[in-house]
């Protein structure tokens, strides 16, 4: 079959912009996208890390103002488990499968080093999963369930003094794999003018560290001031709360105390709203983006490169997939033969050092059945040297007997002849 040559303009030519004289339709495009979306749904994936009785179910269900029902965590889990529910959320008529991650036993451990090895696990197998799909030959995509974290929601306990070390240390693990968003959690418990001090020491302790947490974007000239504000007061000071209290003629999420209402809602509260504006309002769909475009590139980039896949070759070359799996392939064989002739070379010599063994064993029999047929040949000597004096001294024997009794018959007879006289 020929091939078809498709013709393409070259790079530096000039793209002609063309004013059309009438209607055609293609200015629909976005609205078949929006059709189209719509029509297919969302998925959107948040991790909670924060230690257990931080708040993070509350959150959740304040957040998306439903009742998730999860049960409490005990602190006495030896290990780090990451818990996975799948919700399917509807709002007007669009569809969100909602996944929401808890950490659940994070930081109960005596050994606090190395709670993050579970999370990170976890990250990179939701990774690994996708990347599966992509390179399977009959792949779906388009109905597969994406289970990679979008956002990352890290409770930092409301001490007043900064971060741990446990904070830090996961946060830099993570800081190349999920969007974190940093939140101080349990804000109500803090003071007003503690709570400005604790946000600029872990501000400060973020960038002294070098942590890199999700920024909000700010290329879209109708969010960038928006997004730059908000970005300027991360941390977000959250409060969370399953129960209603009537404010005015309105009942609204609150919690409350002996000495007052504190309202999730309300913005001289705390953060709240910020947190549900920016996550789910504003930016759902840059988290998305960024995971599958910066997180899940990174993680494919350095998967493939250690299975020896790249894009340039010695030569600066482009190499293709082709290429490098034929490459592959052929070094995977030579591999495979030098290990052949390796083997075959230990089993030849061990066969030698057998046939070496085997004749000195060989060798040593002789020489003892040597040793046993002279020993042998010498007992027969022996014996037969005994056997003739044995003969000479019964022939030594017969004949003293017969001289006696010769003598005896000579004497029997003179004393006969003797008395006849
Ligand atoms: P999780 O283990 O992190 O999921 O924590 P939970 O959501 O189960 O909350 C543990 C406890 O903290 C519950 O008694 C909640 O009522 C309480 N709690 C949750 N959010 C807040 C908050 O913002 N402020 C205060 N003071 N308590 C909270």
């Amino acid at each position: 079959m020929a091939a078809v040559a498709v013709e393409r303009p070259p790079a530096e030519e000039k793209v002609r912009t063309l004013k059309l004289s009438g209607h055609v339709g293609f200015d629909s495009l976005p609205d078949q996208l929006v059709a189209k979306s719509t029509q297919n749904g969302f998925t959107f994936n948040i991790l909670c890390i924060g230690e257990t009785g931080m708040g993070k179910s509350t959150l959740m269900d304040t957040l998306f103002n439903t009742s998730f029902e999860s049960n409490p965590a005990p602190h006495t889990l030896p290990a780090v488990k990451l818990k996975s529910h799948t919700y399917e959320l509807q709002e007007s008529n669009v569809k969100l499968k909602l996944t929401i991650v808890d950490t659940v036993g994070y930081g109960d451990q005596i050994n606090k080093g190395d709670s993050f090895t579970a999370i990170v696990d976890y990250i990179d197998k939701q990774f690994d999963d996708y990347l599966q799909e992509e390179l399977k030959i009959k792949r779906s995509l388009s109905s597969y369930h994406d289970t990679r974290i979008h956002a990352c929601l890290y409770f930092i306990c409301p001490t007043g003094h900064g971060l741990k070390s446990i904070d830090l240390v996961c946060m830099k693990k993570l800081d190349s794999k999920v969007n974190i968003i940093p939140i101080i959690a349990k804000a109500d418990t803090i003071s007003k003018s503690e709570l400005t001090k604790f946000k600029q020491r872990i501000t400060q302790e973020i960038k002294t560290n070098n942590i890199h947490i999700y920024q909000f974007p700010t290329n879209d000239d109708t969010m960038a001031k928006v997004n730059t504000d908000m970005n300027s007061q991360l941390p977000f000071a959250v409060v969370g709360s399953t129960d209603f209290v009537r404010v005015g003629n309105k009942m609204v999420r609150a919690r409350q105390y002996p000495w007052g209402t504190v309202q999730v809602e309300n913005e001289s509260h705390c953060d709240f709203t910020k947190l549900r504006e920016m996550l789910i309002r504003t930016n759902m769909e840059d988290m998305r983006e960024v995971t599958h475009q910066r997180h899940y590139e990174l993680y494919r980039k350095k998967i493939l490169e250690t299975m020896g896949f790249t894009d340039i070759g010695e030569d600066n070359q482009p190499v293709s997939f082709q290429q490098t799996f034929e490459q592959k392939r052929v070094e995977h064989r030579e591999e495979l033969q030098r290990k052949e002739d390796e083997m075959r070379q230990t089993f030849v010599l061990r066969v030698k050092e057998k046939e070496t063994e085997l004749k000195e064993v060989e060798k040593e029999l002789l020489n003892k059945y040597d040793a046993r047929k002279r020993e042998h040949v010498d007992e027969k000597k022996r014996y037969e040297e005994l056997k003739k004096r044995l003969e000479d001294e019964r022939a030594e024997f017969m004949k003293r007997k017969h001289q006696v009794s010769t003598q005896q018959l000579s004497s029997h007879a003179m004393t006969l002849g003797k008395k006849k006289k």
